[in-house]
C-alpha cells in the first residue's frame, strides 16, 4: 500500500500516518521527494483499515502496490535511489565506473591493477577473491589471502572496493573487507544467500550489487533484488551482464542485454549499471558494448582489466589492458555526458 500526502501535508499529518501503520504492526517507509511525499505500508496490508488512514488531514490518496518486488518499485517510491559507498553517491544522473582484474592473483598484481583504475579515473575497484569458475580445475582466487591483496590496493589508492561473496559461509568474512559485496549471476537465485546478505548489510553502509542471473527474467531478477531490500539494506546495484541465447559461445559469451536498461529504470529507481565484459567475453567488443550501454540509460560500468591480460589467471580475453580501459572509460564518460546535456535541453 501506498500512501501519497498533499503537498500541504506537515510533519505532523506524517507522523500520524506512521503511528497508525505501527499501530497495526506495520512498517512505514517515508520518502520525501522534492515535491511529494509518499509513504510505503509493509507487512500484511489486510490489518490495516483504509479509512483510519484516509480521515488523517494531509493524505492525498491510498494505492494498492501491484508489483510484487515492492520496496524497489518506482510505484512504491518514484524517487532516484542513491547508493552510497565511502562518500560516493551512485544514482541515476551520475556514472560510476567500476574496474578491475577478473581474480585477485597476486598482491603485485592487485596493487598494479588498483593504480591504474585509480589513475584511469574509475571510481570503484574490483577484484574477485572467491572465484565462482566452471570447471573444478581452473583456479579458484585465492581466498582470504586475495580479501587481504583487495583491501591493501584499495586503502592505498582510497577506492572503495567490491568483490564476490560465492557462499552463505563467507558474507560475515566478505562484509569485513569489502564496501560492496557483489552476487554473482549463478547465484541471482540463491534466496537464502540474498536473505542473508541483506540481514548481514542491514544497518550498515554496506552495498550489494546484484548480477541478473543469465537466464533470468527481469521480474525474477527484481524480486531477486527485493530479496535483499526487504532484509533491510536497499542500498543495491542492479548489474546486466548478458544473457543465454542461441548466439552464446562462438561470437559472444553471453547476449547483451542492453534493451532492457531502459525497462528497469522504468521499474525501479535504483542504479543500474551493465558489465561488458561478462557480457562479450571479448576484448574488442567491451568498447562498443560500453557505448551502447551509455546510450541506453546505464548508469555506469563494470569492465575486466589486467595490466598483462594475456597471462591473467581468469578471463584475460575479456580483460582490457590499460590503454583500452583508458579508452573505454574517457568514450563512455563523453558520450554520458553529452546525453546529459542533451536531455538537459530537451
Ligand atoms: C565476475 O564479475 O567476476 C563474475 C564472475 O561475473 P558473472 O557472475 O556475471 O559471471
Ligand atoms: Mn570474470
Amino acid at each position: 500500500m501506498i500512501i501519497r500526502m498533499k503537498k500541504s501535508a506537515t510533519q505532523d499529518d506524517i507522523r500520524k500516518v506512521e503511528e497508525r501503520i505501527q499501530n497495526a504492526g506495520l512498517k512505514a517507509s517515508v520518502s520525501c521527494g522534492e515535491s511529494l511525499t509518499i509513504i510505503g505500508v509493509i507487512g500484511d496490508v489486510t490489518l490495516l483499515s483504509p479509512g483510519l488512514i484516509e480521515e488523517i488531514p494531509g493524505v492525498e490518496s491510498i494505492m494498492r502496490v501491484s508489483k510484487p518486488y515492492k520496496l524497489i518499485s518506482k510505484e512504491f517510491n518514484p524517487n532516484p535511489r542513491e547508493v552510497r559507498v565511502r562518500g560516493l553517491k551512485i544514482i541515476d544522473g551520475t556514472f560510476t565506473i567500476i574496474a578491475g582484474p577478473c581474480a585477485v592473483e597476486s598482491r603485485t598484481q592487485m596493487i598494479e591493477s588498483a593504480k591504474i583504475v585509480k589513475e584511469i579515473g574509475c571510481e570503484i575497484l574490483r577484484g574477485g577473491a572467491f572465484k565462482p569458475r566452471t570447471s573444478p580445475y581452473d583456479f579458484q582466487g585465492l581466498g582470504e589471502e586475495g580479501l587481504k591483496y583487495l583491501k591493501e590496493a584499495a586503502d592505498l589508492t582510497g577506492l572503495p572496493m567490491i568483490t564476490e561473496v560465492t557462499g552463505s559461509d563467507k558474507v560475515d568474512l566478505i562484509a569485513e573487507y569489502a564496501d560492496i559485496l557483489q552476487v554473482g549471476t549463478r547465484n541471482m537465485r540463491s534466496y537464502d544467500l540474498l536473505k542473508q546478505i541483506g540481514k548481514a548489510t542491514a544497518g550498515t553502509s554496506k552495498a550489494v550489487l546484484l548480477k541478473r542471473g543469465d537466464n533470468a527474467t527481469i521480474d525474477e531478477f527484481l524480486n531477486a533484488a527485493e530479496y535483499i531490500a526487504k532484509e533491510g539494506n536497499e542500498n543495491i546495484i542492479l548489474c546486466l551482464r548478458g544473457i543465454r541465447t542461441f548466439e552464446c559461445a562462438k561470437y559472444v559469451r553471453n547476449t547483451a542485454d542492453i534493451g532492457i536498461i531502459p525497462i528497469i529504470k522504468q521499474e525501479t529507481g535504483l542504479p543500474v549499471i551493465f558489465d561488458p565484459s561478462h557480457s562479450a567475453g571479448k576484448r574488442d567488443l567491451v568498447l562498443s558494448y560500453s557505448l551502447a550501454a551509455v546510450a541506453a540509460g546505464a548508469d555506469g560500468l563494470m569492465v575486466e582489466t589486467h595490466y598483462s591480460p594475456e597471462t591473467a589467471m581468469c578471463d584475460g580475453k575479456q580483460s582490457l589492458n590499460a590503454k583500452e580501459l583508458d579508452q573505454t572509460v574517457r568514450m563512455s564518460r563523453h558520450i554520458f555526458s553529452e546525453l546529459s546535456k542533451f536531455k538537459a535541453k530537451c
